[in-house]
């Protein structure tokens, strides 16, 4: 592993084009922002922030109205996503959604259009659950259809067994002609419904099979993170469960870190959100090179990531926590399309393994605290809690 910033490796990360980079003189902003208020303000009614307040004799505001006050002072443009955004938050269709807007006007005070964007990226990465319901329907019609063939093959072999039957006992008699012609068109009607039959059940099992492959789909795009490709917090947790569940069974460690991009804020700032993104992928192709070691690597959300340690406690895990990390900072990244130095990335990261009385929210919550102490000891560090 190279030990000095001289020996640093070059790492080109896709970047951007430059003039995309280019932050917008002040002015321009300022009569950016002035437009759009007078957009929004014409296409919702022209209220102004303090009208919005509803007097004690006027009607509550509209959805569309609280929709277009919103945009207006979040100073958003009142494009079809954002205003699908808005109005998801303010109806409250998704928690998730409902706790990300909120975390992201805490963060910075008003919802701007990158946060807007990361948002809706990540809740439409989400599979819809009328989707999946959908496909659950049809397997469910599929699968009654089957049983309807089965048990309709069933009633005809029996009915054919019975009117067979009633033919023996005539043939007992002796064999009349008219009584072997009938044998002959029941066998052959047999034959004829059972081939149907089975032509039906082929078709089924075909549509079974296509919609076995859309619900493989649908849990694999409902599992993974859009940008990174890597598994999502969604599968994270489920991973979680049945991490702890089976180290609870075979008695062997179980550790997991908490990994934090550090100061990625001012990368988005310098070189702007698209070689954010890249250096989000890159560092999530870092993290996943350790995914060998029994590790499970996802996106926690935003430059957050998670790393599970099955079989391992968390000074093993710390050991290739940290030599990813300080593989990662004896890089020194640069944007590949514009040749742009974007330098040094770290993250920190908290460790923590399950403890005899934790359960996986617990041990999150450690490695969470010792990310906290990684980061204020100084970033571009691993902290391990709770041995
Ligand atoms: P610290 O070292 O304390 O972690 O500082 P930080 O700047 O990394 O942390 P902070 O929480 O202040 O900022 C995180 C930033 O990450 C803010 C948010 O806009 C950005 N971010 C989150 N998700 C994405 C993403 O998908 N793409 C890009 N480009 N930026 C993102
Ligand atoms: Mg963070
Ligand atoms: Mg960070």
């Amino acid at each position: 592993m190279s030990d000095a910033s001289s020996s640093a490796r070059l790492v080109a990360v896709d970047g951007i084009p430059a003039r995309d980079r280019r932050a917008p003189a002040p002015d321009d902003a300022r009569q950016r922002r002035n437009r759009l208020t007078q957009a929004v303000k014409s296409w919702f009614g022209g209220r102004d922030d303090e009208n919005m307040v509803p007097e004690a004799n006027q009607p509550e505001p509209s959805t569309f109205q609280r929709v277009g006050a919103f945009l207006q002072q979040n100073l958003l443009e009142p494009t079809p996503p954002h205003y699908e955004l808005v109005y998801g938050y303010i109806l409250q269709t998704d928690r998730r959604l409902v706790d990300a807007v909120d975390r992201a006007i805490m963060r910075e005070g008003l919802l701007t259009a990158e946060a807007a964007e990361l948002i809706l990226s990540e809740v439409r990465t989400d599979v819809s659950a009328e989707f999946l319901a959908n496909l659950v329907d049809k397997a469910q019609a599929g699968l009654s259809e089957i049983a309807g063939l089965a048990k309709q093959s069933g009633a005809d072999a029996q009915a054919y067994g019975q009117a067979l039957e009633s033919k023996v006992a005539d043939l007992q008699g002796g064999a009349g002609e008219e009584t072997v012609k009938a044998l002959v068109q029941l066998t052959s009607s047999m034959i004829a419904r059972t081939k149907q039959a089975e032509q039906q059940l082929r078709d089924a099992g075909k549509q079974m099979t296509q919609l076995r492959g859309s619900l493989a789909e649908a849990r694999r795009i409902a599992e993974s993170d859009a940008l990174t490709g890597l598994a999502n917090r969604r599968a994270f947790e489920n991973k979680l469960r049945r991490a702890v569940l089976q180290a609870r069974e075979t008695g062997k460690p179980l550790a997991l870190a908490f990994c934090d991009i550090d100061h990625f804020k001012v990368i988005n700032d310098t070189h702007g959100h698209d070689v954010g993104d890249r250096i989000l992928k890159f560092v999530a192709q870092r993290l996943a090179s350790a995914s060998g070691n029994n590790c499970f690597v996802a996106r926690h959300g935003g430059e957050e990531f998670v790393m599970l340690f099955e079989g391992s406690n968390a000074e093993a895990a710390a050991r290739i926590v940290n030599d990813v990390r300080a593989d990662l900072q004896d890089r020194r990244l640069v944007a590949k399309q514009s040749g742009e130095a974007i330098g040094q990335v770290s993250f920190s990261a908290g460790v923590a393994s399950l403890g005899p009385k934790d359960n996986g929210r617990q041990m999150l919550r450690t490695a969470d605290q010792a990310l906290y102490r990684a980061k204020r000891e100084g970033r571009n560090r691993v902290v391990v809690l709770g041995e």
